[in-house]
């Protein structure tokens, strides 16, 4: 039914034509499309301008072919046939690679020709005219948009030799404003698709993106760019091509990306809309049931508003002068008189079309026109301001956009976050539970509610996503690539990371991190030190040697002064019979032996029956006695707390000894912020550190967790950041941390460069500071759950434990050697005084000595006779000085 209709439609125009042609002049004008919708736009919009056939005085007729793209011979020949039919005009071609030909025909034959796509050709011919805006006046403006953008960096993605020339003029803004460019083709990969270019564009850490290219690829491009993860709030796009509102761009609007666009028209225009329409009921299209926005493409629109451009000036051309159509042959040299007359009027026309003002520079070129700004939103394309070329101002008009999209509060609020952790205890760990749980449900720890804390200030919610590799992001310096949670952030593969994730210089270059949640510094695990075991001689402990000898030399010389004393002193030589008044001899009992005796019994506090009688001795025995008090309670204080207090050594006790010695083995994470932390610190200690690690993989460890078994079973120090070893050592009571802070750094939570969040999440992680929130969730993890109270009560139960032999063994040594010694003594004394006296007992000393062990061993006798009455001397005992 609806064929029939329009095939009767068809009859009477074409009828209604005829009929015209019999009584009015007619004008022929010439297509060359390669293009069906193009050819049926220009019959559509022909049959509509004869519709005003009553208010003009000729009719046109329509004469379209279709050439092909690229083959000249074909399109010259189809040119010349229709100069044969007395064209008064050519539109087309569609191609830039036959376009020249056409312009040379036209130009010989002074036909005017009139181009509605984009051709390079600067210099331009008399008779051709291009209703194109110019390249360089959207360049001049897609320049200021980057400026007023402030980009300082930026990847020009290009399509072809086509797309870098129309971009050229951009170079400008490198060298007058130094904004780097990134030039990248966008190259077909093996299986078909833009994916691989655009996989290095992710790689790099540019955020800007401006796209040239044809709108047969454009749809392509955005969507493998969405698939790579380009498309995110990250990203900021420019395209350039003006088609771009012909596109449908809902798969894009709610990706927060920040896409701006440039236009020529608006696709709303009802009167376009009514010629779209018709357009897509023409024969030949209306089997292809294309969409309305496909037909509105600017090179179609461009050749509605040249077609009634051309109308306008043919209708004033032939109301003063009739204008004559003639046949024209490619081959001769005779050309069109008029022709040069309709060029000339329709570039001092200024008429007014779908795409706004038209009018052209004495070139031919479309140089003064307004361009519609463009902003990808969540109701889709919005037209946030319009950019004058002739006057070079952008007049931007942002009410339309959504409130919500400028209000960052507003749109944190509600948002879902997929917030990546790692499982990394105590500050993302798997419940222990026996129920199924699933959903964030699973996870609890440090970060956990940190985030649960968060979302309540903030009114967000969020999605945990594991990290399963365990990595919070390392640099691979050789390829520039990271890894870990860093990785999938720049990705855009979760919004937020929060794990032991370090603020560092190198990571922030690439994310954004909130304010610090916890502060930390880089330290060593190691086990605790050993006591050391108590030495045999361990009460010599309390002085050190120096003092053991000056109190040698002391209990000497005192002894010897004291003999002196007591010899010098009267008062010292006694009356030994003190009934005799006049005694025959006096005795003096500090004889040296004596003197020794005295001393030694004071110093060992067990006194001597000596009782000095002089002055003199007995001042310097009060001198001795009270140097002697303040020493042996100086030592029994001091002995007390060596047996008391176990002494503890570590081999190391801090990272320069750690550097210099070679027998304990060290490492840190591999690929975590403390190993880059010695890559990058320029002390020498460090850098020999760095040179270890490097050189030591093996000594590496894929997770904290393995470092620390490693200290507990090795001979293993295990470089770690602060808070984590306060963790491990809470809960492994074999280990400690040895040395002080190298560092000082802290945790932030990681999300996309320029993220409109950081601000509300930094604000809101100081509010968890100020109100003590964080240190009670730090209490928590780390003091309450999961065993934090391990260690403080095993220490607690320790108490004061019993001395053993090995504490004291020393004195029990000395005990003996001395009793030895002394029974030694004893022996020698024996001999000594039976060597004296064997001539007085006139027997040789070998028979004294048999007689007198003889009688030792028996021990039943406790009275001497033998021998004693054959060796002692009847008188002649010791009569004058005991000594
Ligand atoms: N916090 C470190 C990081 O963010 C991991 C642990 C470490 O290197 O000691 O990479």
């Amino acid at each position: 039914m609806k064929k029939v209709s329009l095939w009767l439609l068809n009859f009477f125009s074409i009828t209604s034509s005829v009929v015209a042609v019999k009584f009015l002049d007619h004008y022929r004008i010439g297509g060359l499309f390669s293009d069906d919708i193009h050819k049926a736009a220009f019959q559509v919009v022909i049959d509509n301008l004869n519709k005003k056939w009553d208010t003009a005085p000729f009719f046109l007729i329509g004469d379209s072919l279709n050439v092909s793209f690229t083959n000249h011979f074909h399109v010259q020949k189809a040119a010349c046939s229709l100069l044969d039919k007395r064209v008064i005009g050519i539109f087309g071609p569609s191609s830039r690679h036959t376009s020249s030909y056409i312009q040379s025909i036209c130009d010989n034959k002074e036909i005017p020709q009139i181009e509605t796509h984009y051709n390079p050709n600067v210099e331009k011919i008399q008779s051709d005219i291009n209703l194109y805006p110019h390249a360089a006046e959207i360049a001049y403006f897609v320049m200021h948009l980057i400026r007023e953008f402030t980009w300082d960096t930026i990847i020009i993605l290009y399509e072809n030799n086509d797309s870098l020339e129309r971009i050229a003029p951009l170079l400008e803004l490198n060298i007058e404003y130094g904004v780097q460019l990134v030039f990248r083709q966008l190259e077909v990969d093996q299986d078909g698709s833009y994916r691989a270019a655009l996989k290095i564009i992710k790689k790099m850490s540019v955020t800007n993106i401006l796209i040239e290219c044809s709108l047969d690829i454009l749809e392509e491009v955005l969507i493998e760019s969405q698939k790579v993860g380009l498309i995110t709030e990250k990203y900021r796009f420019i395209i350039t091509n003006l088609d771009l509102s012909t596109l449908d761009l809902e798969r894009f609007q709610y990706s927060g990306c920040n896409i701006t666009g440039i236009r020529m028209f608006s696709t709303e225009n009802e009167n376009l809309i009514a010629l779209a329409e018709k357009i897509k009921t023409t024969p030949h299209l209306i089997e292809e049931e294309l969409e309305l926005k496909r037909i509105m493409t600017l090179s179609t629109v461009l050749l509605i508003d040249g077609l009634n451009m051309f109308y306008d000036v043919i209708k004033e051309l032939s109301e003063m002068s009739k204008i004559k159509a003639e046949k024209l042959k490619c081959h001769d040299a005779i050309s069109w008189k008029y022709g040069s007359t309709i060029v000339n009027q329709l570039k001092s026309k200024v008429y007014q079309g779908i795409t706004g003002r038209v009018s052209f520079d004495l070139a031919g070129f479309r140089r003064y026109f307004t361009l519609d700004l463009l902003e990808l939103t969540t109701k889709g394309l919005l037209k946030v301001g319009q950019w004058d070329s002739e006057e070079k101002s952008l007049i931007t008009d942002r009410s339309q956009v959504p409130q919500e999209e400028s209000d960052v509060e507003h749109s944190i609020f509600n948002r879902t976050f997929r917030v990546l952790i790692v499982l990394t205890a105590p500050y993302a760990m798997l419940k222990e539970s026996t129920d199924q749980l699933i959903g964030n449900d699973q996870f609890e720890g440090f970060c956990i509610d940190i985030i649960h804390e968060l979302s309540v200030i903030l009114g967000f919610n969020y999605t945990f996503i594991v990290q399963e590799d365990g990595k919070n992001g390392n640099l691979d310096r050789a390829t520039n690539e990271w890894d870990g949670v860093i990785r999938q952030i720049i990705d855009g593969n979760a919004d937020l990371g929060i794990t032991d994730l370090t603020v560092t210089s190198d990571r922030e270059r690439v994310v954004d991190f909130s304010l610090q949640f916890m502060n930390l510094g880089i330290s060593i695990l190691y086990r605790k030190p050993e006591p050391v075991p108590p030495s045999l001689f361990m009460f010599l402990s309390p002085f050190s040697t120096r003092v053991w000898l000056m109190l040698g030399v002391a209990y000497i010389f005192v002894s010897i002064s004291i003999f002196i004393m007591g010899r010098l002193s009267p008062s010292e030589w006694t009356n030994p019979y003190p009934c005799v008044d006049e005694p025959e001899y006096l005795v003096n009992q500090f004889s040296i032996r004596n003197s020794l005796w005295f001393t030694i019994g004071g110093l060992l506090q067990q006194g001597s029956e000596l009782a000095p009688i002089g002055i003199s001795i007995r001042t310097a025995s009060g001198f001795w006695w009270f140097f002697i008090l303040i020493m042996v309670s100086s030592y029994t204080a001091n002995l007390a707390a060596f047996l008391t207090v176990e002494t503890r050594v570590t081999p190391f006790k801090n990272i320069d000894d750690l550097a210099k010695q070679t027998e304990i083995k060290y490492g840190a994470k591999r690929g975590g912020a403390t190993a880059s932390f010695f890559h990058d610190s320029n002390l020498t200690t460090n850098q020999i550190v760095y040179k270890h690690l490097k050189e030591h993989d093996d000594q590496m460890t894929d997770e904290n967790e393995e470092g620390v078994r490693r200290v507990e079973t090795e001979n293993y120090a295990f470089l770690m950041e602060s808070v984590t070893i306060e963790y491990n050592v809470a809960r492994h009571c074999s280990l400690a941390q040895v040395g002080g802070l190298l560092d000082n750094k802290g945790y932030g939570i990681a999300m996309q460069k320029d993220s409109k969040y950081r601000n509300e999440i930094s604000t809101a992680v100081v509010k968890l500071q100020e109100t003590g929130v964080l240190t009670k969730l730090k209490i928590k993890w780390w003091k309450e759950q999961r065993g934090g109270s391990t260690c403080s009560i095993q220490s607690k139960k320790s108490e004061a434990e019993a001395l053993d032999l090995q504490n004291v063994g020393g004195v029990f040594l000395v005990l003996f050697l001395g009793a030895l010694l002394a029974l030694l003594g004893s022996f020698i004394e024996m001999c000594v005084i039976l060597y004296r006296k064997r001539k007085v007992y006139k027997k040789p000393f070998k028979y004294l000595l048999w007689k007198e062990l003889e009688f030792f061993f028996q021990f039943g006798k406790n009275v001497k006779t033998v021998g004693r009455d054959e060796r002692e001397p009847v008188s002649n005992q010791n009569n004058k000085v005991s000594f």
